[in-house]
């Protein structure tokens, strides 16, 4: 950065622009970030901005669009698809320190992006409410990161991606233009955005009533009974909190051989019905979404960790992981986070194994296989319906016409 617009920082934000090494070698990092892929991409931030208030945001994106140097926000950098590295030389503002708004009525609650998940989820249990939707790193990740980077998480069996209807209610995004509110179907253009295209400030989600959900698991011999469960499962939706696929080696291996009578495969549920016999597993949070590949990355032996991941629906789920553990056997291990898109069962699976089998699981899956890129740092990539891609672009045009917010993860 040249030494005259430094300077203009440093005057403008006094101690709350940080250049210091060690400072800015943390904010340009993913520390969940377990893939080999992607992990080599990522470039220095050149200055920190630590936000306070809304001004200070405001402020840093109007120096940043005027000497068009990129800007790329932080929450708790827990994202594992490196939406949080910078691609290019960057300032890096953290909102952690936004975090004074969280209140509630009886269906919503409105949260500023620096809330922790886990904040806001105390909060609502005091008052016998919960998130539709929440990440299974809730206890570590931000409102505004999980709001802008997330999509799925503990509850998207029932309501599938947070966002999906309604999901979003109402947000408050900063733009170069200034502050601008976002509602009706506009909302979804920050969602899953990386933050490509405004600086989340505030937002409303819609809230539901705690349930007793109790975690019980099923084993099955055969991946057939598993997919005959799931379809019997389609009956109780609105009863079932959660449903995970783990194969014999995975449940081993994160439960670390603490739980009996397990068989090839494994499915655990949350519901307030009966189905199986009831667990007490601490370890769950461990296994949904991001959180097994991460877990694996520290448990496994694999000399070459790599993973994979697919939203399968059930015939292809079913064809896909037979075909695989026939040619892999326990070389690959197999968990599977059942959700329900666009009113279908689909199985968010994880394939885990050295990084030379994978040519062979990409020729199965290839075949098969809805497009989603976990490897891939562009948005582009992961949003499986094009209408909100084009959302997220035409918002992105709006409110960062010089691609200053997050550059190189949104393809225009
Ligand atoms: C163990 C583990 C489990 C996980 N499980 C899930 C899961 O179940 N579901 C899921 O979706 N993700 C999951 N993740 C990924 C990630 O934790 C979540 O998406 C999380 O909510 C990100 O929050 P964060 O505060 O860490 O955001 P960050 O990583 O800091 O940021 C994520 C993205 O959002 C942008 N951003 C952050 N704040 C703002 C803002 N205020 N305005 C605009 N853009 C912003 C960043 O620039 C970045 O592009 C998991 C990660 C781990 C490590």
């Amino acid at each position: 950065m040249e030494v005259s617009i430094e300077r203009e920082f440093e005057r403008n934000f006094q101690a709350k622009f940080i250049t210091l090494p060690g400072e800015l070698e943390k904010a340009s990092s993913a520390p969940y970030l377990v893939s080999p892929v992607i992990s080599r991409m990522g470039k220095k931030a050149i200055g920190l901005i630590k936000a306070e208030c809304d001004e200070d945001v405001l402020n840093v994106i109007r120096l940043c669009n005027r000497y068009r140097i990129p800007l790329v926000a932080r929450g708790n950098g827990t994202s594992t698809i490196g939406q949080v590295i910078p691609l290019r030389e960057s300032i890096v503002i953290d909102v952690n320190q936004l975090n004074k708004e969280i209140s509630a009525n009886d269906t919503s609650i409105r949260l500023s992006p620096g809330v922790r998940v886990k904040d806001a989820l105390n909060y609502l249990r005091k008052r016998g409410k919960e998130l539709r939707v929440y990440p299974s790193s809730f206890y570590i990740s931000t409102i505004g990161g999980y709001v802008a980077g997330g999509d799925v998480g503990i509850g998207s069996y029932q309501y599938g991606y947070y966002f999906d209807n309604h999901g979003v209610l109402r947000a408050t995004v900063a733009g170069v233009n200034g502050k601008e509110e976002l509602s009706g179907s506009k909302v979804l253009g920050i969602a899953q955005a990386a933050g490509a295209n405004g600086i989340v400030l505030s937002v409303d989600l819609p809230i539901i009533d705690v349930e007793e959900w109790r975690d019980q698991i099923l084993s099955f011999d055969s991946l057939h009974d598993v997919v005959n469960f799931l379809k019997n499962a389609e009956n109780f939706r609105e009863k079932i909190r959660r449903i995970t696929i783990e194969d014999f080696a995975t449940l081993s291996i994160v439960s670390g051989g603490r739980v009996n009578e397990l068989k090839e495969w494994n499915v655990i549920v949350a519901s307030v019905l009966d189905f199986g016999r009831e667990v007490e597993l601490k370890f769950l949070d461990e296994l949904a979404f991001a959180a097994i590949y991460v877990t694996l990355s520290r448990l496994t032996k694999f000399t070459q960790y790599f993973y994979e991941v697919r939203l399968l629906n059930l015939p292809s789920f079913l064809s896909v992981v037979s075909q695989v553990k026939k040619a892999l056997g326990n070389s690959v291990l197999i968990h599977g986070d059942v959700m329900t898109l666009r009113k279908e069962t689909v199985v968010y699976t994880v394939f885990v194994s050295e990084r030379n089998n994978f040519p062979l699981i990409d020729e199965i899956m290839r075949k098969e296989g809805i497009p989603f890129e976990i490897h891939s740092v562009e948005v582009n990539d992961r949003v499986d319906e094009p209408w909100r891609l084009e959302l997220m672009k035409s918002l992105k045009k709006e409110l960062d016409p010089h691609d200053i917010f997050n550059p190189g993860k949104l393809r225009i």
